[in-house]
């Protein structure tokens, strides 16, 4: 079997498109323009390139973006200030902080001093906690719910398969367990969380019908580890040398590509699968605070 691309491109497209209209009508009806801020302290070169994919999809999106760059010498104090501020702001409806952050900083009592009405990363205990307890109308973690998306609009049914998640990362492995393990529609899945301590991680692997990859080593999961047929989600994005490619490396996910294609059914590419996923989710749940702040929810 050769396996058919679930294709993260135009799936996030059409969710975008959905978020653009309602952004519209928000605007038109309430007069009020849904508002991310996106702090970025120092000047890590990816960041940097996360931050302006954000700030132009928003602006492609109708939504107000605040870009807030900092020098990489902030204190902590000055950034826990910022925040402070947008928080009191009601024309601000998300505040995001991106990670990394530089060492002088707790990144912890960041995630904390967000108002949890704002925290459109849903990193917040708040809202981490609402979402475990089975309360999906608030904030989603955004690169999960963007997997649960994927799979939805591919057709593929969780209910009642086994779903295997390697990763236990607060943001994508533990959030990405609990969401397909959920009663809801994107849920009802028996999950199987494997981790640097798994002792013959084959052996769970080769019994899942779908397997989302979240590791962050660069095509870890190979083909004699997956069953014929599996749905193979993608979330690694790990650059490489190559020295055939222009800048000299290139993208490759946590799935060996080459190998699993061959026995999957369905697989994400990195990129184009995931990646712009998250960024149309973050999008989504700008909406919802400003809907949440409007009370329109
Ligand atoms: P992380 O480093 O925080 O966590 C990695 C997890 O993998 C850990 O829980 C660890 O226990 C587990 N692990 C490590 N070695 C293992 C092994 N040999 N077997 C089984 N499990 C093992 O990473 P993260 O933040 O969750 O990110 C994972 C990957 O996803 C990275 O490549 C990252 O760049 C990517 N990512 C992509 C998106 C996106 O939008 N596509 C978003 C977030 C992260």
């Amino acid at each position: 079997m050769s396996a058919n691309l679930i294709n993260g491109n135009e799936i996030s497209k059409a969710v975008n498109a959905e978020t653009a209209a309602e952004v519209a009508e928000i605007v038109a009806k309430y007069g009020v323009r849904p508002a991310l801020a996106v702090i970025l302290v120092g000047e890590d070169p990816a960041s940097q390139v996360y931050v302006s994919r954000k700030d132009k999809k928003c602006a492609e999106l109708g939504i107000r973006s605040e870009k807030i760059v900092l020098p990489a010498d902030t204190t902590e104090a000055e950034l826990l200030a910022i925040i402070a501020k947008l928080n009191a702001d009601p024309s601000i409806h998300g505040i995001l902080v991106q990670s990394p952050v530089p060492k002088q900083i707790d990144e912890q009592k960041v995630v904390l001093a967000i108002d949890p009405a704002k925290d459109v990363d849903c990193f917040h205990p708040f809202n981490v906690g609402r979402m475990m307890l089975g309360d999906f109308s608030g904030f989603l973690p955004c690169t999960p719910w963007g997997v649960t998306v994927l799979l939805e609009r591919s057709g593929v049914v969780t209910r009642g398969k086994n779903a295997v998640v390697l990763g236990r990362s607060n943001i994508v492995g533990k959030p990405m367990a609990a969401m397909l393990a959920a009663k809801a529609p994107f849920g009802d899945a028996t999950v199987t969380v494997c981790h640097s301590h798994t002792r013959d991680l084959a052996a769970v692997t080769l019994q899942a019908d779908i397997i989302v990859a979240a590791l962050g080593i660069p095509r870890f999961l190979k083909g004699d580890q997956v069953k014929e047929g599996a749905v193979i989600i993608d979330v690694g994005i790990n650059r490489i040398p190559d020295p055939t490619a222009k800048n000299g490396c290139r993208l490759v996910g946590d799935v060996d590509f080459d190998s699993v294609v061959e026995k999957a059914s369905l697989i994400t590419p990195v990129p184009g699968g995931v990646g712009p996923m998250t960024i149309a989710m973050l999008m989504k749940n700008t909406l919802r605070a400003c809907r949440a702040a409007l009370k329109t929810a």
